[in-house]
């Protein structure tokens, strides 16, 4: 499929719902660049434990983290995130990030910059997948399209153990079903760029879907959208 440039691809939902799996591959499937967003987030977590800084005092954590140099290498799919030029995509996954991980991405002074920087990125890569909370909602409501993936509480928190184990790291599914739904309600409920359904998004519920069906109704989807697009322009 052709993708026009200039084009946006947002996917928004829940922790554990397999946003990021499911955009990497969309974003293969249509030749374009894929954003972890959450990732972003994570990072500036990892930034607040490594220089001990308090993670719910944004007021001192946005400026140090403006200072920061956070880079994807975009050679590689996906890809890597670099803080202060130190590849941390292994540390930004531990339970130390995810348990504080919320508690950073809940202060506006904090979201405004990361904001900032994904609008950056997508002026740079304006073809591009990208998942998180805000992506469709905040950061880019002008999308070409939005989508909402969500499941199951109990079925997200297993894919996350199993997902985990696979990357080595055991851990119990109650701490999993506990930090997913400490994540979730603060998620949901914060002030600033809450979890929400993007006006107008295709919902998807992948509790009883494989990825790669997740992954084909969304190709068809874009398609769709594509295809009306050519339609009106005819
Ligand atoms: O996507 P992931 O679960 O890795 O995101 C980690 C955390 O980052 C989320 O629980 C949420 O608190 C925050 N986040 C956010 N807005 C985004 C992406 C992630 O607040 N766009």
């Amino acid at each position: 499929m052709d993708m026009p440039s200039n084009r946006i691809i947002t996917i928004d939902g829940p922790a554990g719902s397999g946003k990021s799996t499911v955009a990497h591959l969309l974003a293969e499937r249509l030749g374009i660049d894929y954003l972890d967003s959450g990732a972003m987030y994570r990072a500036a977590t990892l930034l607040a434990l490594r220089r001990n800084i308090d993670p719910a005092d944004g007021d001192i954590l946005a400026p140090v983290l403006e200072e920061a140099t956070l880079r994807f290498e975009w050679t590689l799919s996906p890809p890597p995130l670099f803080l202060d030029g130190d590849d941390v995509s292994s540390a930004i996954r531990t339970m130390e990030v995810s348990s504080q991980v919320s508690e950073v991405a809940r202060q506006g002074i904090i979201r405004d910059v990361l904001v900032r920087q994904q609008r950056r990125i997508a002026s740079e890569h304006p073809q591009l997948v990208t998942e998180g909370r805000d992506q469709g909602s905040v950061v880019f409501p002008d999308a070409l399209i939005h989508f909402y993936l969500h499941a199951d509480p109990a079925v997200r928190a297993r894919r996350r153990v199993d997902q985990l184990a696979g990357q080595g790291t055991m851990v119990k599914l109650e701490e999993i079903i506990a930090d997913i739904e400490r994540r979730d309600r603060i998620d949901s409920t914060r002030s600033v760029g809450p979890l929400v359904r993007p006006d107008g998004a295709v919902d998807i519920d992948s509790s009883s879907m494989s990825i790669e069906e997740v992954v084909e109704v969304m190709v068809v989807a874009v398609e769709t959208v594509l295809a009306q697009e050519g339609g009106e322009t005819c």
